[in-house]
């Protein structure tokens, strides 16, 4: 499912990467004074090398939280904008510049004014999972961890619209009771998730508890016994006194699973079709190679115009007061 890129042992060819990745990496680090941060659903290597490893809302405050000069962000393009959004003063690297987000390409900047417009008077609660220019649009920005906690605490005569993704819209409004104005869009990866190959797992393995991530399709969500935030899932497994999970979100969280359980097993829920969808190809565009690329040569660097910068923090900052 991965692979290991420790060593590279053509160093007659011109421009050929170095021995030992990890070394020349942790040499880097120092050189640049840079912080490795590393989503959940990133290849273990990069988790292995990473100073922090977390889900979207850990890591906006590892972002928020930093000293460091440089911000070397292994995760995805809307990620690493938050970093920026929160370190102006700061570079911010994304090891490979295509690692976009199928969720957040669902909702284009201009379809998303129009459809502000339509509803005047809504509070915009964003997920995280969206550009700078919706987070732009947006009164609060939130993340899997603390979407339902941010809603409860919004009056309850005030309309709100919920973007972009509508699965975890739909769990937030069955969470709080609140009636929200869903904005359509989802992520390839949490909706290939097969019901069928679910319930058969669980009927070959009558032990195993089904755990799922909140973008889930709710026929996926039906089935789990705990749905929660990539950091939820882990700490649940940990906790847990149940011996084997199945694990319905992107099957890179399995590694830091197994690290905080070895004794544990854990299955990843099976896509529809025979494939690795339940892999995100954008996250999976991020390489041990390319982040070390990254950082020898200081791009792809993330920049934004200070306009959308300014109007984008807004919304994130109050997401950082209402989830303590
Ligand atoms: S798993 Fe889905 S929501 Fe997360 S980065 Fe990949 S495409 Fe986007």
């Amino acid at each position: 499912m991965f692979t290991t890129a420790l060593i590279k042992p053509d160093q007659t060819q011109p421009g050929a990467l170095p021995l030992d990745l990890f070394a020349v990496i942790a040499s880097l680090k120092k050189e640049l004074n840079a912080v490795i941060l590393a989503h959940y659903y990133q290849e273990p290597d990069i988790q292995d090398i990473a100073d922090f490893i977390g889900d979207s809302l850990q890591l906006s405050k590892a972002a928020a939280d930093t000293n460091a000069d440089v911000i070397v962000f292994a995760g995805v393009h809307f990620m690493a904008e938050t970093a920026k959004i929160l370190n102006p003063d700061k570079m911010v690297l994304l090891p490979d510049v295509n690692a976009g987000c199928s969720l957040a390409d669902t909702c284009p900047p201009d379809a998303f004014a129009e459809f502000k417009a339509a509803h005047p008077g809504h509070l915009v609660i964003s997920y995280i999972n969206c550009s700078a220019e919706i987070k732009a649009m947006s009164d609060i920005i939130c993340t899997s961890s603390n979407a339902v906690k941010i809603v409860q605490q919004i009056p309850k005569d005030q309309p709100i619209i919920f973007a972009p993704d509508r699965n975890l819209g739909r769990y937030v409004m069955q969470q709080t009771g609140r009636d929200m104005v869903l904005w359509q869009g989802s992520c390839i990866v949490h909706e290939t998730f097969s019901e069928k190959k679910i319930v058969q797992l669980k009927i070959a393995h009558p032990e195993a508890e089904a755990i799922a991530h909140p973008e889930c399709e709710p026929a996926v969500l039906h089935h789990a016994s705990f749905i929660g935030s990539t950091a939820a899932l882990l700490k649940y497994c940990q906790q847990s006194p149940t011996q084997e999970f199945i694990v319905a979100t992107e099957p890179g969280i399995i590694h830091q699973m197994q690290k905080a359980a070895p004794y544990k097993n854990f299955i990843p829920a099976p896509p529809m079709n025979n494939c690795n969808c339940n892999e995100c190809p954008f996250m999976r565009l991020n390489t041990l190679e390319k982040l070390y690329l990254a950082m020898k040569n200081c791009t792809p660097e993330i920049t934004m115009s200070e306009e959308i910068r300014l109007a984008a923090l807004r919304p994130i900052q109050r997401m950082l007061e209402m989830s303590f």
